[in-house]
């Protein structure tokens, strides 16, 4: 499998793309060259017991039982000639909002949308056989986890000055523009999902084009102009401050600094009811020999040359958990992450 082909697979496999999936690969999909966006609609299912447009789908919370047989879904064509499956409320919504930016001169398409639970078991099956399972469990979204189950979340990509613009690496150059369409998903019904920062809390990177349809305009403002998660919301909570120290290093530079720090944020994601107050740099004196000996005892395959220590304080949750006794303050624990010359942090091991 080339590169292209397979950043196109990690993609339709709905890989945590360049933050918490662990491979910064960008989102690629087919060759891309037209530019016109003829969208042929056809309806396709039938049944109509309705579905809950306020349903949580997480890497904590499946998609709930039943969903694919209520499933009403529209299939399209893109400007890149894939075809993309989206609910119908959805893509009515989006439609609405696609016209509205128009008229401000942002023009925007659809990459992905629904992905059935088969499809993505498929790919898991796939990536297990040919790459092993642990790379598979780490890029692959697990089958029946992912908001792209339910035809409500939707991934979006750019058209600027008449040409696609869809892969994430090109995506994340237009701030602006994606602030132009941000500023128009609640009044469609939408709203941001993985905002920047809140890797701890919805287990994902920041992603701008990655949009979900709640069927509530009102909702949908009221989670916007509070500036938090849908996980926040529906935990009835303001999101919580975390302080972060992240600096005074004299070997890695903010920017490494902050790829690593959302590694950890993206595994404290799996956390179940814990809540992170501090995410702090450990110093320079933990890239030593000795730690670079610890990681490489995980992984002997692996040519680190860099190893980097993080610590968070947080809270665990009033009931407790399988890991951490209830209603705690845990200070000072601790996070180790090594990379290869060139290569991007890998997170070896956690604890206290
Ligand atoms: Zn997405």
């Amino acid at each position: 499998m080339n590169k292209h082909t397979m950043a196109a697979a990690l993609l339709a496999a709905g890989l945590t793309l360049g933050a918490c999936g662990g491979a910064a690969q960008p989102a690629a999909t087919t060759q891309a060259t037209t530019a016109a966006a003829t969208q042929a609609a056809t309806a396709t299912a039938t049944q109509t017991q309705g579905i809950d447009y306020k349903a949580l789908v997480n890497k904590l919370n499946p998609l709930p039982e039943g969903w694919e047989d209520a499933l009403e879904t529209v299939k399209i064509k893109n400007s890149l000639g894939d075809d993309v499956e989206v609910e119908k409320k959805a893509y009515d919504a989006y439609l609405a909002l696609k016209a509205d930016l128009e008229k401000e001169g942002v023009h925007v398409d659809l990459d992905s949308a629904r992905r059935s639970v088969a499809e993505q078991q498929r790919i898991m099956d796939e990536f297990t056989e040919k790459y092993g399972a642990d790379y598979a469990k780490k890029t692959v979204a697990t089958p029946g986890y992912s908001e792209h189950h339910t035809g409500l979340a939707l991934d979006l990509y750019l058209n600027i000055d008449g040409k696609d613009v869809y892969l994430n690496e090109d995506m994340v150059q237009y701030p602006e523009v994606w602030a132009q369409i941000h500023a128009k998903l609640a009044e469609h019904g939408f709203i941001l999902r993985y905002l920047k920062g809140a890797e701890h809390i919805t287990g994902y990177g920041y992603e701008p084009w990655h949009i979900r349809y709640l069927d509530d305009v009102d909702l949908a403002k009221q989670i916007a102009e509070r500036g938090i998660t849908f996980e926040e919301y529906l935990a009835g909570k303001d999101a919580p401050t975390v302080s972060y120290n992240l600096e005074g290093s004299q070997i890695f530079s903010a920017a490494d600094l902050e790829e690593a720090a959302v590694q950890v944020k993206c595994q404290f994601a799996t956390f179940a009811g814990c809540e992170l107050h501090s995410l702090s740099f450990a110093g320079d004196a933990s890239n030593s020999p000795e730690n670079l000996a610890k990681v490489k005892a995980h992984d002997s395959s692996k040519e680190y040359t860099q190893v980097i220590e993080l610590t968070t304080n947080f809270h665990t949750p009033a009931q407790g958990s399988d890991a951490f006794e209830a209603d705690k303050e845990i200070e000072g624990y601790q996070w180790w992450l090594a990379r290869e010359d060139g290569k991007g942090w890998q997170l070896i091991t956690w604890g206290n």
